[in-house]
């Protein structure tokens, strides 16, 4: 099982039902993962491999 964590918050989403994973519109090769929270709140990510910063 992976540990996959928001990258906003660092939260494992694993343990939750709700959270979405999308590729980085910024380079393509960044994986984003957001809980329902940071969904709901728009908070910021930012893309590990290129800091692409987006709502
Ligand atoms: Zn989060
Ligand atoms: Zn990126």
């Amino acid at each position: 099982m992976q540990n996959i964590v928001c990258s906003t918050c660092n939260t494992h989403v694993m343990a939750k039902d709700n959270f979405v994973q999308f590729g980085c519109p910024g380079c393509s090769e960044g994986k984003i993962v957001r809980c329902q929270s940071c969904k709901n709140v728009s908070n910021k990510y930012v893309c590990a491999k290129c800091e692409f910063t987006g709502p």
